[in-house]
């Protein structure tokens, strides 16, 4: 393998599309397509439609712009994201692995002590626990885009991991599935910025 580590002080990983491979996963969620389609497949593209926009409270502004699109109350709404997105979405990762390519260069980071954080734009301590990762495969931080009111590409979320690991964000290599977030949120950090599809999974 190439040596993606070199210069490199601590590595950030997006979650969904990266650690996960959540391919598989969407073909699980059918009980739930069937009780509330409309909520499960409006809702991607509501979150999409957020990105570039800061807000202190993003799921919120998300539920109320879907109930907006469904014209259907928002606590209604609401609850049908929790229901399906936030606790059946999540539970669905009990199936899902990291890609071989990236456990390896997991191990490596760990090998060389580099510290692992998670950088997702969705709250990730659920997915990851479904997850059960291996030893070693194991992170030391969790960043929540959401939580900090600015989804990729915004680079808020890497800065965070940046700040809270005690390193340069020039030091972090990140690692995801989207060029057009993941990649530009690492530029904007100014990250250096390693695709998935290059470790070979
Ligand atoms: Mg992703």
């Amino acid at each position: 393998m190439m040596d993606h580590l070199k210069g490199v002080a601590a590595l950030t990983i997006d979650l969904d599309g990266t650690l996960a491979d959540t391919g598989g996963l969407k073909l699980r969620m059918w009980p739930s397509l069937l009780q509330d389609p409309r909520v499960v497949l409006t809702w991607p593209k509501v979150v999409e439609a957020m990105r570039g926009r800061r807000a202190p409270d993003l799921r919120a502004a998300c539920v109320d712009e879907l109930a907006r699109r469904l014209g259907r109350p928002a606590a209604e709404v609401d609850r049908s994201v929790g229901e399906h997105i936030d606790r059946r979405w999540a539970a669905l990762y009990r199936h899902a692995a990291p890609p071989s390519g990236l456990a390896r260069l997991m191990a490596e980071a760990r090998a060389r002590g580099m510290p692992i954080a998670i950088v997702s734009d969705y709250p990730a301590l659920d997915k990851l626990e479904a997850m059960a990762l291996p030893a070693g495969q194991g992170v030391d931080l969790v960043i929540d885009c959401r939580a900090l009111g600015a989804l990729k590409p915004a680079p808020d979320g890497l800065l965070a991991a940046a700040a809270l690991l005690g390193h340069r964000p020039g030091a972090l290599l990140h690692v995801g599935d989207r060029w057009e977030t993941d990649g530009l949120a690492a530029a904007a950090a100014g990250a250096r910025f390693l695709h998935i599809d290059a470790l070979h999974r």
